[in-house]
């Protein structure tokens, strides 16, 4: 009967032993998922801080700032451009004769000066001429 008892002890302080150590895992997890959570907060309140303060000296900052809203600028001109590249490049339709690339309100292909359609430039990216033009020449 001792014997048995004291099996039965070990078997159940291995179990919590097993038990804890998943508890702990769990635990660990949640705790990150926790500080995730809020350093996600403190990072967009530091920004709402940064875009208030940015907005409030209407981008010319003064002393250590300065520098700081110089990059601002310069990284926003950037994202700015970028916006209108992505803009342009999808309003961009192929060719049907060379399948270059042309804006959809040019009339004509910048490539090689053909005629492009004149209505509908959106919705047909003439499909059907490009795989034939295609399987030439990629660029000319
Ligand atoms: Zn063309």
């Amino acid at each position: 009967m001792d014997f048995l008892n004291k099996v039965g002890e070990s078997l159940t302080s291995f179990g919590n032993g097993m038990s804890a150590r998943t508890k702990n895992i769990m635990d660990q997890s949640n705790l990150n998922s926790q500080l995730r959570q809020h350093e996600n907060t403190l990072k967009g309140l530091y920004e709402t801080i940064g875009r208030q303060y940015y907005a409030e000296k209407q981008g010319k900052g003064e002393g250590e700032y300065a520098e700081i809203f110089e990059q601002v600028a310069g990284v926003e001109a950037l994202t700015d451009e970028l916006r209108k590249k992505i803009e342009i490049a999808k309003s961009m339709v192929p060719c049907p004769k060379c399948g270059g690339l042309t804006e959809s309100t040019s009339r004509f292909c910048k490539n090689c000066g053909n005629p492009m359609q004149p209505s509908g430039n959106t919705d047909t990216p003439a499909a059907k001429d490009t795989t034939q033009s295609n399987s030439g020449d990629t660029q000319s």
